[in-house]
């Protein structure tokens, strides 16, 4: 059995961004209650701390994260930053517990008394541009995790893998120029955000992007991970795997129209652990992203820390 880490903070109930919308509280509600049954008795339960002004800036420009950390809408309200992204008052302190998980997950490997880690936060993290919010995301959390490997871990080469059904246009765009950060995401293409065509290598030739048509289901997921996607992390050789876990790929998703099934996250998760197992000591921590059907959510979210965990 895996030690795995479980990183999460009652605050991240605390961003609503309002009725209706479908990245609401009650998503990492269904989470927890399902990490709750007795198979995850194992679980390290630790509370996420809150990312510091110093962490979010190493992605982040400084008055980027002055005008997050600013925003106080009055109790009961939603605002928009754009057509999709709405905060209220407890919005900046949830995205704060987000990051900061996701860098206390890289602690716990680091400091070896976790293998892997999970963090069960929102909001998610992987549409954030440095100086843009989007896409329901305030902070880039798991960009700025990899930052923190570095600048406190002294690791060198990280990758992220993101199977969550959108391009992660934020992580792509603050990886896109590095040699030594190497961005891999399967999603949906066309859908949004309309970036992540297969033809985006960056800069630095460091991005993988594994497109996949509306109506592709587990066949093609599968494929393209285990003949593209995972041989390329292995000639990349990480120092540290990250990964940008959303279940919005899931056939009962309403959000987009891929047909996978929660087994496939289960299949991933395994792969993604014998990936870090060759390069990197088994060193994951794991980030949820999306993920819309509370049910479909849950039982993928479940399987995927019970893989983690190898119970
Ligand atoms: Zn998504």
């Amino acid at each position: 059995m895996n030690r795995v880490a479980l990183f999460t903070h009652q605050d991240c109930l605390g961003h609503d961004p309002g009725m209706g919308h479908p990245e609401c509280p009650d998503r990492l509600r269904a989470v927890l209650t399902a990490l709750d049954h007795p198979d995850f008795v194992g679980l390290l339960r630790e509370q996420a701390p809150v990312a510091t002004f110093e962490q979010l800036t190493l992605v982040h420009p400084p008055e980027y994260v002055r005008s997050i950390l600013a925003l106080h809408p009055p109790p009961g309200d939603a605002v928009p930053l754009d057509a999709d992204t709405y905060v209220c008052d407890g919005s900046a302190t949830a995205a704060r517990r987000a990051a900061g998980a996701v860098i206390a997950g890289v602690d716990a490997v680091m400091e070896g008394w976790s293998d892997a880690a999970f963090a069960a936060v929102r909001p998610p993290g992987h549409h954030a541009e440095p100086s843009q919010a989007m896409g329901f995301c305030l902070f880039a959390s798991v960009a700025i995790a990899a930052h923190h490997a570095r600048a406190r871990w002294g690791l060198t080469r990280i990758a992220v893998v993101d199977f969550d059904v959108h391009h992660g246009n934020g992580t792509q765009d603050i990886f896109a120029s590095d040699p030594n950060l190497f961005y891999a995401s399967s999603h949906q293409y066309p859908c949004y955000p309309g970036t992540g065509a297969p033809a985006e290598h960056g800069t630095a030739n460091n991005i993988l992007n594994l497109t996949l048509p509306p109506g592709a289901g587990s066949a093609q997921f599968r494929d393209a991970w285990e003949n593209i996607g995972v041989p390329a992390l292995l000639a990349f050789q990480p120092d540290l795997l990250l990964i940008s876990a959303g279940f919005d790929a899931h056939k009962a998703d309403p959000l987009a129209q891929l047909r996978l099934e929660t087994q496939d996250f289960g299949w991933i998760t395994d792969r993604l652990m014998a990936v870090a197992e060759s390069c990197c000591h088994g060193r994951i921590v794991s980030a949820l992203e999306g993920g819309y059907d509370l049910d479909a959510l849950a039982a993928s979210a479940a399987l995927h820390v019970r893989r983690l965990m190898e119970v």
